[in-house]
This record gives C-alpha cells, sequence and structure tokens, in this order.
C-alpha cells in the first residue's frame, strides 16, 4: 500500500535530445516485464531524460524488437503520441518514489480494455501473433503487463537500478530480493569500481 508519504519525487519531463550517438538510442532489454522495457525507450531518466522514440518508425522498431510481431507496423503521428502518454503513465505508477498524476490510473485502465494481440498457427506449426491492429493491440499488452505487474506478487519487487547513473526499472526476482542493479555486468561493476577508487582516495 503507498501512501501520499511515501512520494519522494515528480516525474521529470521527457525531452528532445538532437544528435545523439547510435549507441544512446538503442533500445534496453533488461528489465524482465514488457511493461518497463517500454519505459526505458526514455534514456537517462536520472539526469537528461531524454526520447528514444523520435519518430513513427522509432516506435515500429521498438514493437518488432519485441519479437511480438513479425514485421515492422504502420505507426501514426497519433498513435506515437498516445504511446508515450501510456509509456509515461506507466513510469509514474511504477517507478519507487514518484508520484503518479491524477490521469495515469485511467490511461492504463482504458488501454487495458483494448482487444490483444491472437495466437496465430504460423505454417511451420510454431505460434505467431496477429491483430487487426497491431500498434493498439501491443499498447493494449503493454497495458495489461503493467497491471498484471502492478497489482501482482512482484509488485514490490520493482526497482531502480542503484548505479548513480543509471535508472533503469527492473523486477527483483532473486530469491532474497536484495538485487540492486539492472545487470551485474553493466551497471553492477561500474558501482563497484566506483566504490573501489572512491576508497582508494580516503587517506588511510
Ligand atoms: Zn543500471
Amino acid at each position: 500500500m503507498v501512501c501520499d508519504m511515501c512520494y519522494t519525487h515528480v516525474a521529470v519531463a521527457v525531452s528532445i535530445v538532437h544528435d545523439l550517438p547510435p549507441e544512446e538510442l538503442r533500445f534496453h532489454w533488461k528489465s524482465g516485464r514488457l511493461c518497463l522495457d517500454f519505459v526505458a525507450t526514455v534514456g537517462e531518466r536520472w539526469r537528461r531524460s531524454f526520447e528514444r522514440l523520435l519518430a513513427p518508425d522509432d516506435l515500429a522498431r521498438w514493437l518488432l524488437e519485441t519479437g511480438m510481431l513479425e514485421v515492422p507496423p504502420k505507426v501514426s503521428g497519433r498513435q506515437l503520441a498516445a504511446a508515450r502518454t501510456l509509456r509515461e503513465s506507466i513510469n509514474r505508477l511504477a517507478r519507487p518514489g514518484i508520484k503518479p498524476e491524477p490521469g495515469d490510473r485511467d490511461q492504463l485502465n482504458r488501454w487495458a480494455t483494448r482487444p490483444t494481440l491472437a495466437p496465430q498457427l504460423r505454417s511451420d506449426g510454431g505460434l505467431g501473433w496477429a491483430a487487426e491492429r497491431p500498434v493498439e493491440a501491443m499498447l493494449g499488452t503493454i497495458a495489461r503487463d503493467a497491471i498484471d505487474l502492478l497489482t501482482g506478487p512482484l509488485a514490490g519487487r520493482i526497482r531502480e537500478c542503484g548505479a548513480s547513473d543509471c535508472a533503469l526499472l527492473f523486477v527483483d526476482t532473486s530469491r532474497p530480493g536484495r538485487r540492486r542493479w539492472c545487470s551485474t555486468e553493466a551497471c553492477g561493476n561500474r558501482a563497484r569500481t566506483k566504490a573501489y577508487r572512491e576508497r582508494r582516495k580516503q587517506p588511510a
């Protein structure tokens, strides 16, 4: 149960930063949940909070990279705007310490009522997915995933990466529930070497 006193921050507004190097625009798939990977389409939420879905084609690419669609869907500017709005609602509802805005829950609930992807039998006998309106179906799927996460047993296990220069959200599924970093190889090692350097700097 979240009380008003638990909120320590208001979410930073997303900004458009021009001429970002391609590696900054890469998508991240480390959270363990579709809805939180979607939240990670904004970079550096701890500092610049920059948009990675700059154009409709970026959203099409993200949707394809989820592996749930076989061809990139056609995305309109209106659909991109709707996707960003849903994403920011999920960010505020899921991120520990952030106060949601009044319409966030409605936004999420509205998308969750949309038809989602339907299972399909592919010619090779495998499982595929299809929808008449794939963009809306994917946003509906993301919204349902967020509701499932926020109301399920892992709701209290949503963490923000502990590295000072990372703000990715992830679900801590470790048994003791003490995972601190989105990825041990990247952020965990960086945090440890930084702590080591700081210890060395202190006079003995
Ligand atoms: Zn991290």
